[in-house]
């Protein structure tokens, strides 16, 4: 073993076969504490998105034009990066032992005296099935399962495979992996091995993602069918009589919102659970924000609010931002949230709200006007604002506040600017998702995700966008909003899940054959 204690350990995880959510607890873990991490392009990009910006990250797999960094390059970066006293995850598609040169990187860590932990994950072989409604064994059908690699038929590697023997079992499913582009010669092989040419058999392509493939025929036609549809890696084969029951079994790519690219423009509070909704049905979901929030102190409204509030004045908040960035800067002038109880509280919008809630404060008084003279003038209209100060809590791209006092209410109306929304930097493949590869969906929850692409992409880029996709404006200010410019959209007045999901597969069905 390595004496040196500033060694680091290697942790060589399975990340699972496409879906993200298929890697395990560990492995997931490991992700979110490592110093590094190396990965190949089997690798689901969403489980790299949400690795803090602290990890390094090192690719090593194939890039246009280059072909895959050399095995024993990639074993001397483990090495050197352990070496460095970083813990790093050496993330692999599927099962790091299964096809993955797991075990040539695990001798060399050996060789070098760096301990290393394996993570077990889905393989491909085991998942591809699953997904395609394919059980791998089945009692009458299925009694052992083969995988098999269909990387060489001829050469130094083909010995490794027993085609002979292979072609005559009967009554189990062999799975085949990279086979692709050798699946003519393989099944030419079987055949003339004597595997009987009707065996049932699939190619399954993409598995487990939302581009899944699935496409099945006799062994016979395989080579056939699967060069007509274009099938590309990473694809398996199966063959065996389990296949027949795919018919019966094809749960995944019958879903109802199957290989619909959603896209929502965020923030929206409850990103996460409407993403998790639609996966299970069969979307592929992804965010793009367009703007971050950068918190803002804005000196003098603080002294203001300092100097000038007295017990029965109010408070308004129209934004969850707002909320939280307040919040935060009151405890960060060492203020107690219960000094907070001498102010009445009013807020515009749900996503405010439930901000404020989270907190522990159920407002008095809930507005319904976004623009802030309306706002205060909605406010005079329903109480007594006679010399009661009203500190509107904002970002700065909602309407500047010079004329709030609406005329006769008596109150005295304090801006407080909490926080700046910045245009974000879009990535080259956010960029082309509005403007190229257009999704199915686009999701505008709010008046701020509407104005942030037209920002981006003008009125007539938007407008462009919105011939092309399904936008859907989430929330009455956002129907307003996207009305206002003259984009056309489906209407979802309330930001409730179950509503907006029921829109999506309503229109999905509606769509399903003209895309
Ligand atoms: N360690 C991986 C396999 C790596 S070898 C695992 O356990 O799954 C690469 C081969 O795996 C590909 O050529 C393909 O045959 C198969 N494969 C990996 N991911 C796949 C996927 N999502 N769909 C279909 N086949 C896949």
């Amino acid at each position: 073993m390595n004496d040196n204690k500033f060694t680091g350990r290697v942790y060589l995880v399975g990340a699972g076969p496409g879906d993200p959510d298929l890697i395990t607890r560990r492995g997931y873990a490991l992700l979110s504490t490592c110093d590094a991490v190396v990965y190949d392009n089997l690798v689901s990009r969403e489980l790299l998105a949400e690795l803090p910006a602290r990890v390094e990250c090192h690719y090593v797999g194939k890039q246009a034009g280059r072909h895959t960094l050399p095995q024993e390059q990639i074993n001397e970066l483990l090495v050197r990066l352990a070496g460095q006293g970083k813990n790093v995850v050496r993330l692999k598609g599927g099962d790091p032992f299964v096809f993955g040169r797991g075990g040539e990187e695990a001798l060399a860590l050996a060789e070098h005296g760096i301990p290393f932990s394996v993570v077990p994950g889905i393989t491909a072989g085991i998942a591809g099935p699953a997904y395609a409604g394919i059980p791998v064994t089945h009692r009458g059908k299925s009694g052992h399962v083969v995988f098999v690699t269909g990387h060489e038929t001829s050469g130094p590697d083909a010995a490794d495979v027993p085609w002979s023997k292979l072609a005559g079992l009967r009554n189990g499913t062999l799975v085949g992996y990279m086979g692709v582009a050798q699946l003519p010669a393989i099944v030419e092989r079987l055949l003339a091995e004597g595997m009987p040419p009707d065996r049932p058999a699939a190619v399954i392509e993409r598995a487990t993602s939302t581009a899944q493939r699935t496409i099945t025929a006799p062994l016979c036609e395989l080579p056939h069918r699967a060069a007509q549809a274009d099938v590309k890696p990473p694809a398996l084969f199966v063959i065996g009589e389990v296949i027949s029951l795919h018919d019966r079994l094809d749960w995944f790519e019958t879903l109802p919102l199957f290989g619909r690219r959603v896209l929502l423009v965020q923030p929206f509070p409850h990103a996460e659970e409407l993403g998790c909704r639609l996966r299970e049905l069969g979307a592929e979901f992804s965010n793009l924000r367009v703007f971050h929030i950068k918190s803002e102190y804005d000196r003098r409204a603080w002294a203001r609010v300092q100097a000038r509030t007295r017990p029965g004045d109010w408070l308004h908040f129209s934004e969850a931002p707002g909320v939280a960035n307040f919040l935060e800067m009151w405890r960060k002038q060492g203020k107690d949230i219960r000094a907070l109880s001498i102010y009445s509280i009013a807020v515009a919008g749900v996503d405010a709200e439930s901000e404020l809630n989270a907190a522990g404060i159920i407002p008095d008084l809930i507005t319904t006007s976004e623009i802030e003279s309306d706002i205060a003038a909605e406010m005079a209209d329903q109480l007594d604002l006679q010399d009661r100060r009203v500190v509107m809590v904002r970002g700065t791209m909602a309407d500047a506040g010079s004329d709030l006092r609406p005329p006769g209410s008596g109150a005295e109306i304090i801006p407080m600017i909490v926080y700046r929304r910045m245009p974000a930097v879009l990535e080259q493949n956010d960029l082309e998702q509005l403007t190229i590869n257009f999704p199915h969906m686009l999701l505008l929850p709010g008046t701020t995700a509407i104005r942030a692409v037209a920002e981006f992409l003008t009125i007539d880029g938007f407008k462009k966008l919105a011939n092309n996709t399904t936008c859907v404006a989430l929330g009455a200010s956002a129907v307003d909003a996207a009305r206002t410019l003259g984009i056309t959209v489906i209407e979802s007045p309330v930001t409730a899940i179950d509503t907006i999901v029921q829109l999506i597969l309503d229109s999905a069905s509606k769509r399903r054959d003209t895309r």
